[in-house]
Parts: C-alpha cells; structure tokens; sequence
C-alpha cells in the first residue's frame, strides 16, 4: 500500500563546495526546472501524436501497425545506429537539452507518455480535450534521489534530493538541494520515523512550489513492506542473549539458524574512543592549547564531546542491531522476543560494558516489536550460561572460557553465547532454572553463584 505525507521543506541547501544557497537562487533554480518539466510533458505529448499519426498512416496502407522497434532508430555517439521503444526515442532525442536528473527526467517521461496513452481514447472521442502542461509542474524526484536524514541533537529531520545532472551541477553551481524539514504533528513524526528505520520504504514522490505559501513541500511517498501484515506465530519464542562480544545473539530453542551480531565495531570503537580520550585529557590537564582560563568545563570540551559521539554511536549501532533482530524474528515467523531481565548486571562487567546501555537497546528492540506485534518477554537471566541447553545441566564449569560451553555432564559441546541463547528461547526458563536447581539441591544465591555476563 502507498502513501502521501505532505511535508513543509526550509532552505538548508549548500552549494558544491559548501556554501549556503540563498532562498531566491534556490528557487530560481527549481522553478526553471518546473519549466523543463513543463516543457518536457509538452514534448512527449507532441512526440506520441506523431507516432499516433504514422502509425494510422501505416496502417491504412499495410492493414497492420507498426512495431515502434522498427521505424524508431537514432544514430549514436560512435556512428552505430540503435533502435528504441517510443519512450526510449524520446529519451535519446531530448534529454541532453535538460538539466534535469535523469533518472527523474525519465519518471517525468514514463508520466506524459502513460497520460497520453490512457486519455487517447476519450482525446479521440471528444471527451478529453488534448492534453496540455501548464506552469508550476510538480518535480518528480525518483526514489533513488531521494535521502532521508535525522540528527539526534537536534531533533531534526532533513531531505536530500538530488534534482540536477552534471550540466544542471555545473551551471547552477549547487550539488544536491538539503532541506530541513518542518514536522507539524505527530502523525507526521511517526512517518517520518519509520521511513528512517525502513519500516516504511521511500518510494518515487513529487516536489510542488505553494505559490500562495511561497514555500516548497514535498509530497512524499511511502509504501509498507509486505512482511508487514504477514501473520506471526503468537507461541514461537525467539531467545536473545545480550553481551559484549555478541551484543545480540538469538536462536529459537532446538533450531541451529541463529542471529549472531557481532560487537567487534562496537570494541574497535571503544578503543579508539578511549586512546582519544586519554590523550585529551592529558592535554586538556596542561593546558597548552589555547582553552586556558576558561574554566574547567571549556578544558574538558573536547572529552565531553566525545561522549556525545559515544551516545550517537550507540544510537546507531543500536537502531541497526535492533531492527536486525525484529526481521529475523519475523523471518523466523516468532510472535515472542524473549530477553533477559538485566535489571543490575553491571557488577561484575567492565567499565564499557557498564556505560554500555543495554537499556538503550532493549528499550529500541521492545519499541521495533511493538510495531510488528511481537510481544517482548522477561527473564530472569540467572543460570542461563551456566545451564546446558541439552541435558539442563547446571555448573560453573560448563562455562570455561569466555567463547566455549562444554557439558560436564552430557559432554554437549557449542559456542556460549548459542548455548545461553537456547535457553533463553524456552517459555518459562527461569521457573524451570528453578526447580532443576531444586532437585539438584542447589540453593539459588545470587551472590555466591551469580554467573558471569
Ligand atoms: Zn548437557
């Protein structure tokens, strides 16, 4: 199903070498492109009355119409001579007179020549006057033109549509035309949202001046995905284990398909990150560069930005991981997420790990399940890397390193964080954690026996 959302957009265009584009030369600019565009229509409607014309002709002399293959022919470049479709034609003949992107030159094209065909008829029978462009043709921007941004800080969202051709670049000397878009309500903000996260995917829109606004608003266009209706299965559990090297890793109980998500960019960044910080803080203690008297807070500047990087990292890596898991739970047709409950796991974790929000992430994971219908599930998270996803045996000992499980009982043998995700895939795990450790005649202490994360 496709949609419109009709968006307000504010100048926020630079030109190619960054510079900001006035209101008035933007517009300039756009407006002759509504005049190409008009222009254009114009031409592909007189183009098909020509070929509507020969081909009548053809066929009072050869009682059959001609294939447009066979008459339309344009030499090339290189001297060789190609034969084209109507449209094709058109596009050959025409295009290197505009300034126009071609890809929406040729959505502009497509439009006339499919506008021309189905109103022929009634054109023919008197019922339709012949068409013909006006002024203010709305700009077609194909999907490809189009980008969608947000900046967190800010609360922002802003649109990049590429609208010119490397002449158009040239002679106008702007790049791609960066709107600022003005969110009016919420309905228009959830759209927005789910654009971003492509929940809801872009599809070809239009870019029409208000004459009486003075303002240009982009019609935009927005389709569901088809996997968005389909119906998932309310009792299948999708189990997710959350750490550091893999910050997701999920698997449903007894299947071998996993999703494993690694966190090696996310540890090549803390790195990073931290070989930065240090190095500023030292610089930041003597001072030598210029920030002086300025207070503790302007010397640190430079530190807290970096945690503002952080923060927009994590959003990031968060945002991509999250939406990662919510597909494969649907692939997987999975009705439930189950998660571990880590309320208070920051004792025994290194100091990333703990400014690490794992909040953050299951906070985006409940909101994307949310949408999908997914109900999200709590555990409690003791014994599940400890517990033999196999036999449901439970020993410290099952877990000797960071990467392995081996059973001490049954001698099942697999990778932790797939162990610890089979477990988590089982309904009511922590009940069942609970009795085995009962019988085994264990009493759960959680400060004693609480397992590593
Ligand atoms: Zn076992």
């Amino acid at each position: 199903m496709t949609k419109v959302v009709k968006l307000a957009l504010i100048n926020n265009v630079t030109d190619k070498n960054g510079n900001k584009v006035e209101y008035y030369d933007l517009n300039k600019c756009l407006w002759d492109l509504q005049k190409e565009t008009r222009d254009l229509k114009n031409t592909v409607i007189r183009e098909c009355w020509e070929w509507y014309g020969f081909s009548n002709d053809y066929y009072k002399l050869n009682e059959e119409y001609p294939a447009e293959r066979d008459h339309l022919k344009r030499e090339k470049a290189n001297g060789t001579i190609k034969d084209y479709s109507l449209d094709g034609f058109i596009y050959s003949k025409y295009s290197k007179k505009y300034k126009l992107h071609s890809g929406n030159l040729c959505t502009t094209l497509r439009t006339a020549s499919g506008a021309f065909r189905t109103s022929l008829k009634d054109i023919l029978r008197g019922d339709k006057s012949v068409l013909s462009y006006k002024a203010d043709q709305p700009l077609d921007v194909q999907k490809k033109c189009i980008v969608l941004e947000y900046d967190k800080d800010t609360n922002t969202y802003y649109i990049t549509l590429t609208l010119l051709n490397k002449t158009g670049v040239k002679f106008y000397d702007i790049g791609d035309f960066r709107f600022k878009v003005t969110v009016k309500d919420n309905s228009t903000r959830t759209i927005l949202e789910r654009c971003y996260d492509e929940i809801y995917s872009i599809s070809a829109s239009k870019l029409i001046w208000n004459k009486k606004k003075g303002q240009w608003f982009l019609n935009l266009c927005y389709s569901f995905d088809k996997t968005e209706t389909k119906e998932l299965d309310k009792n299948k559990i999708l189990g997710v284990n959350l750490g550091v090297y893999y910050p997701i890793y999920a698997s449903i109980s007894g299947e071998k398909d996993r999703l494993a998500i690694s966190g090696d960019e996310l540890i090549e960044f803390r790195n990073r990150i931290e070989a930065r910080r240090n190095a500023l803080k030292k610089q930041a203690a003597v001072c030598g560069d210029g920030r002086i008297g300025h207070g503790y807070k302007t010397r640190m500047k430079p530190v807290l930005n970096i945690s503002d990087k952080i923060a927009n990292f994590r959003d990031t890596f968060n945002h991509k991981a999250s939406r990662k898991l919510i597909d494969f739970a649907v692939k997987n047709d999975c009705g439930i997420i189950q998660l571990e409950n880590l309320k208070g796991v920051t004792k025994d974790t290194e100091g990333f790990l703990k400014n690490w929000s794992f909040y953050d992430l299951q906070s985006k994971i409940e909101n994307k399940a949310k949408e999908r219908g997914i109900k999200v599930v709590y555990i409690e998270p003791a014994y599940t890397s400890l517990r033999c996803s196999k036999c449901g045996y439970i020993h410290k000992d099952n877990h000797p390193t960071r990467e392995q499980f081996i059973c001490q009982e049954c001698g099942y043998r697999t990778l932790h964080d797939y162990n610890a995700s089979q477990n988590i895939a089982v309904k009511d795990i922590d009940k069942i954690i609970k009795a085995e450790l009962e019988k085994m005649g264990i009493k759960k202490n959680k400060d004693e026996e609480k397992p590593e994360k």
